[in-house]
């Protein structure tokens, strides 16, 4: 009897091996083979037109806070000035007086236009950042064929590049096939509703629905995929949600010589400590499914088993997501608490203690699971959820894959970059394209750079290269 059932589990288990490793190698991918185009050195003028941008504080400081409509008004001078041929050739129209939208009209007028997206303004540098940078924040040096400062990356960078592209292309008295949008947003870094979400209204009001929206977002990655000595070209097709989630407890205060056991601040803090305990249920979507299998290739045999198994080892390989921020948020809901207030005096116990939650929401879940997973966890009617709607955004439809949109990015890549795996992704922070979601099945977030360095940080910069590379991008999905 024990002899059969041995036998019956080994069979079993020779069965299972065989499935694994056929799965294995049956999925292993064709890398493409491919040439990359010369690209052409762009004159150093490029990198003295991104210097000069930089030096202009289109800054957004806060959502209340004003901006320096000053150099805003700068930024649009420097725009007319250094590109006049754009100025003369294509229309413009303002939105909100800083962000643009400039009308490229192609040959073909009846096939659905490109849109071509970037942002002018920049996050402030805290003063207490400033000393730890290697040069001024705002000076746009050129040093080590680097172009330095606040904006290098995000996104003056784009914004330039296009302008490059578009300029040079129209000396040479080039028409795109299709007509093309060149969109530049003043307002990206506090929610884009001032800029982008009116023009992108603009759009859908004068049924002009985008074939293709190219935004910033995924960019190459040559750190994070070791095993494969490949670079990764990451192009974002989701964006997961956004909502603030607001707690609030109400408890008689008085006197701090006398506390009561429990005070509004301690019924709080206990409600925090309760969400961040556990993690939402998380999940291995269809973006980040496909991005593990696309970038499987030079890991061990083991792991590639693994992967290409994942209807039996996807607790494993989300465990081992688990470990790293980056990728932990690519397979959660995130929650954490940004902003607390309580009390004004130090001798008064306050009667009311206030906790915001700023939650990023996995595509498949929703804003109001995220309230009723608060909600339980908190297990205490004296705390009010409450969800905020402001700046409430679902998770975002996936761009497919194997549609056009994806495959001429995918394209333009092996072009115009060397040794590189091209992978969807999904994007983990907002961007100012999700205001085109509900307008185009095909929005897409790539920069063709591959050294981005200070994102929001201290040493903000860009190589010269990076900067050609993504003005032979933008001109080869002109052309293309
Ligand atoms: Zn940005």
């Amino acid at each position: 009897m024990i002899k059969k059932i041995l036998k019956i589990a080994l069979g079993a288990f020779l069965l299972l091996l065989v499935i694994l490793i056929t799965k294995t190698i049956s999925s292993n991918n064709v890398l493409p083979t491919y040439t990359v185009e010369n690209i052409a050195t762009v004159s150093d003028s490029s990198a003295q037109h991104l210097s000069a941008a930089i030096q202009i504080k289109t800054v957004s400081f806060g959502d209340t806070l004003a901006i320096d409509t000053a150099e805003f008004l700068k930024f649009r001078h420097f725009m007319e000035t250094t590109y006049p041929t754009i100025h003369q050739k294509l229309t413009r129209q303002s939105f909100n007086q800083f962000s643009y939208v400039y009308k490229w009209v192609g040959k073909d007028t009846t096939l659905a236009p490109y849109v071509l997206m970037g942002h002018m303004d920049v996050v402030p540098v805290e003063a207490a950042a400033e000393k730890k940078w290697q040069v001024p924040s705002f000076s746009g040096m050129i040093k080590n064929d680097t172009i330095w400062g606040r904006g290098a990356v995000d996104d003056k960078v784009a914004v330039i590049s296009i302008l490059e592209a578009t300029e040079q292309l129209l000396k040479e008295n080039f028409t795109p096939a299709r007509t093309i949008y060149l969109c530049f947003g003043h307002d990206e870094e506090i929610s884009g509703k001032r800029g982008t979400k009116i023009y992108s209204q603009w759009f859908k009001d004068n049924h002009i629905k985008p074939a293709l929206v190219l935004d910033e977002g995924g960019q190459i990655d040559s750190q994070h995929f070791k095993g494969l000595n490949k670079s990764v070209a990451l192009i974002g097709t989701n964006e997961k949600g956004y909502t603030n989630i607001d707690l609030s407890v109400e408890i008689p205060g008085g006197h701090s010589s006398m506390p009561v056991p429990e005070t509004a601040i301690d019924v709080l803090n206990k409600a925090i400590e309760n969400i961040r305990a556990h993690q939402m249920p998380g999940a291995i979507t269809p973006t980040v499914q496909e991005l593990l299998n696309r970038t499987k290739n030079g890991e061990s045999f083991m792991k590639r088993l693994v992967l290409s198994n994942l209807w039996l080892f996807n607790g494993l390989v989300m465990k081992g997501m688990e470990k790293s921020k980056e990728t932990n948020a690519m397979l959660h809901t995130t929650l954490v608490p940004t902003i607390i207030h309580a009390g004004i005096k130090d001798n008064v116990i306050p009667s009311v203690a206030k906790a915001t939650f700023n939650s990023r929401i996995l595509p498949g879940q929703t804003s109001d699971d995220v309230v009723a997973f608060v909600t339980k966890a908190i297990h205490d009617d004296r705390v009010q959820v409450k969800k905020q709607t402001i700046s409430l955004m679902e998770p975002s439809a996936v761009t497919p894959f194997d549609g056009a949109a994806f495959k001429k990015i995918e394209n333009i890549i092996y072009k115009t970059v060397p040794n590189v795996i091209v992978t969807p992704y999904l994007m983990i922070g907002a961007t100012d394209s999700r205001y085109f979601r509900n307008n185009s099945e095909a929005v897409l977030n790539f920069a063709a750079a591959q050294d981005m360095k200070g994102f929001h940080g201290i040493d903000e910069r860009i190589g010269k290269s990076d900067l050609n590379r993504m003005i032979s991008f933008y001109k080869s999905f002109i052309k293309d």
